[in-house]
């Protein structure tokens, strides 16, 4: 009789494969991260978007989003706080964030919600962008409803800043519903077909997750902005 494998041997195989599949996607990852990557001439406009930084910044991190996807909640989570940190609050990175509805219905509300808070006052407008994504379910499914006026509503009111009447006032009459539009054009100049794409000086960075290759493009147009100067 055949004797039977032994778990542990046939746990250290199976690793060594998952370590082999990896190590060919990183490698196959690496060597198309230049030819994947497109550069736009001219940068999405950051007029009448939200920024975060200095106006004057030498480099422009445009982050095409959506409230309701949930690779933005965790770019959110896992990315932004180290480019903050890094580049934003050091007055080198400019921040700019154009909302992409890709989720329906959901989608718009949040983004008519978040445009009628910046128009109370770009300070609030962070902390409800933020308390947005907080808001999300962790592992929703795509077809889960949140995203509710009364939802909205609620989280509002525990934003500093907000004045609540007025948000309640801008939904209903979709205030800003100009604005949204604006950011679908956005969207379709700007080919974009997947949450969240991120832009250095208009160059979209193939896998967004990938912070060391968003660092070395920023370090590159700084570079660049130096010589320029
Ligand atoms: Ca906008």
């Amino acid at each position: 009789m055949k004797p039977a494998k032994s778990p542990v041997i046939s746990l250290f195989f199976s690793t060594i494969i998952v370590l082999a599949v990896i190590s060919i996607g990183v490698i196959w990852y690496n060597s198309n991260a230049q030819t994947s990557e497109i550069k736009f001439e001219t940068p999405p406009s950051a007029e009448g978007q939200p920024t975060l930084g200095a106006q004057n910044a030498a480099v422009t991190v445009v982050e095409f989003g959506d409230f309701k996807c949930p690779a933005c909640k965790s770019w959110g989570e896992g990315v932004f706080p180290a480019l903050i940190t890094d580049y934003i609050v050091t007055g080198q990175v400019k921040f700019v964030y154009i909302n992409t509805n890709f989720h329906g219905e959901e989608s718009r509300l949040a983004s008519l919600a978040a445009e009628a808070v910046l128009k109370q006052s770009l300070e609030s407008y962070w902390l409800f962008h933020k308390a947005l994504y907080d808001e999300q379910p962790p592992h929703q499914n795509h077809d889960d409803v949140w995203i509710t006026e009364e939802k909205i509503l609620d989280i509002g009111s525990r934003v500093e800043g907000v004045d609540l009447e007025l948000l309640q006032y801008s939904l209903e009459n979709k205030t800003e519903r100009a604005e949204v539009e604006k950011d679908d054009r956005l969207v379709e100049e700007y080919n974009i077909n997947l949450t969240p794409t991120i832009m250095v000086n208009g160059i979209t960075v193939e896998d967004p997750f990938d912070y060391e290759r968003i660092k070395e493009l920023i370090e590159k147009e700084l570079e660049g902005s130096k010589e320029d100067e």
